[in-house]
């Protein structure tokens, strides 16, 4: 990356995962709101459907997401009771309308459920959405909860796509984030689930971390290689202690500053992509043939509360606490707390608690910047269609520095990012976005 770019390397920008984010949502989107949302879904749309399981069994000191530690497992029980009833509730909503084309479950830790757990969500999902047998599941699995059989049993319920939180292979960085895992246990989880036929197999890998030198990242990268995921994503660590107080636990000397984190994350780059790993949007990697690289070259990426997707889904349902639903227009999230959560579901209503209407305009911005950052290529001209001559001007203003560098060029119709500039598309993004202002510093929810 030349040296001229590395300054925006440092800046705050949303992670554009929905648009507006969710420094937008206010109490005026209500479970109301959202069910009438659901009643203009339309048909056959197709809808993906995201479980929040929002349990671990140990802090790990990075951690962004909604979650908590659970020792108590019959809470765990009573938990998915709740999923249960809420897909139920979000099913007479839509009243038969919308086709599940994917299922996700995220967390927290799915795998802190057992096998037989996530068999009762997946069939009340089932039951009342339909799901057909072409649908996708995937889910996010934590390597030391997995048993042997784990995998088996998960391929056998119809997932064809897991994703395992690696984050760092060094010893002394796992123990700087309490996050101990070994090489040979990732090794045999990988095994398992080639061995199970789960044909799409994903890393989550993190930068920026404590005690992370290039040497020891770029160890993490070859053992990353050596087992092949299909897919790997590679975030940067959001140290945000203020807001976090579990990220007080990891010592500020111990991070590498903006050129340290911008050496780790260039060179993890370059070893993939020489290892023969596509660059997928601005953080994703993805092997030939994977159906994540297939959609990019076929300019059908797109992102949502996942990161970069090939789910051709616009309408997300997100059941569980702190999840965040799309439909019509309208973003919904649930009450945060499984306590809050559990009694709106007791009560027979939806536990939303938040969210936003997407307006006219919202949509033009969110169509422009999605554009920029999966296809590197945003179309003035057909946002110009809503947007006014005053605000394209505005835009071309904002963007002004990073054409001057060699960021980006534009004309009258298009702003596009200069080869080597990916990593740079949400700094570009946020120039111009409205809302950026409000909201100078998202973490990284992983
Ligand atoms: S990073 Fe994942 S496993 Fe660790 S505490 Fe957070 S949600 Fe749980």
């Amino acid at each position: 990356m030349k040296q001229a770019w590395r300054k925006y390397l440092a800046a705050r920008a949303p992670r554009y995962t929905s648009y507006p984010s969710a420094l937008q949502f206010s109490t005026a989107v209500d479970d109301k709101v959202y069910q009438e949302a659901l009643s203009r879904v339309s048909l056959y749309e197709p809808i993906s459907i995201y479980v929040h399981v929002p349990f671990c069994k140990q802090l790990c000191w990075y951690c962004g997401c909604n979650m908590r530690v659970e020792n108590h497992y019959d809470r765990a029980l009573d938990y998915v009771d709740s999923l249960i009833g809420e897909t139920r509730l979000v099913s007479a909503a839509l009243a038969g309308r919308g086709r599940p084309s994917s299922v996700h479950f995220g967390g927290g830790t799915p795998n802190y459920l057992e096998t037989d757990e996530i068999a009762r969500i997946l069939d009340a999902i089932e039951c009342e959405f339909g799901l057909t047998d072409d649908a996708r599941l995937a889910i996010e699995l934590d390597p030391r909860l997995i048993k042997r059989g784990h995998l088996a049993e998960l391929a056998r319920l119809g997932f064809s796509r897991v994703s395992f939180g690696v984050q760092d292979f060094d010893p002394d960085v796992q123990l700087a984030i309490n996050r101990v895992q070994s090489f040979e246990l990732i090794e045999s989880c990988v095994c398992d689930a080639r061995e199970a036929g789960i044909e799409d197999v994903s890393f989550d890998l993190l930068y920026g971390l404590p005690r992370q030198t290039p040497a020891t990242f770029a160890a993490t990268i070859e053992k990353t290689i050596a087992l092949g995921p299909d897919r790997v994503s590679i975030f940067g660590y959001a140290h945000l202690p203020a807001a976090l107080p579990r990220q007080r636990m990891i010592r500020d000397r111990e991070l590498p500053d903006t050129d340290g984190r911008a050496e780790l994350s260039l060179m993890a780059d370059e070893k993939l992509v020489a290892a023969g790993y596509g660059r997928i949007g601005f953080d994703h990697y993805a092997k030939p043939g994977n159906s994540l690289f297939s959609a990019a070259c076929a300019g059908a990426l797109r992102r949502n509360f996942q990161g970069f997707t090939d789910d051709v889904a616009t309408t997300m349902i997100g059941l569980g606490a702190s999840a965040i639903s799309f439909a019509s227009g309208v973003y919904a999230q649930n009450a945060k707390t499984v306590k809050q959560y559990a009694a709106c579901i007791a009560e027979g209503r939806l536990p939303t608690e938040r969210g936003v209407v997407r307006t006219e305009r919202d949509e033009a911005y969110a169509k422009l910047i999605a554009e920029l950052l999966c296809q590197r290529d945003a179309d003035l001209e057909e946002a110009g269609r809503i947007l006014s001559g005053g605000e394209i001007d505005n835009i071309k203003q904002c963007v002004m520095p990073f054409v001057r560098d060699g960021v980006v060029t534009f004309d009258a119709a298009r702003i596009r990012m200069a080869p080597g500039a990916r990593e740079l598309s949400r700094a570009v993004a946020a120039a111009f976005d409205p809302y950026a202002g409000a909201a100078p510093a998202l973490a990284r929810v992983v």
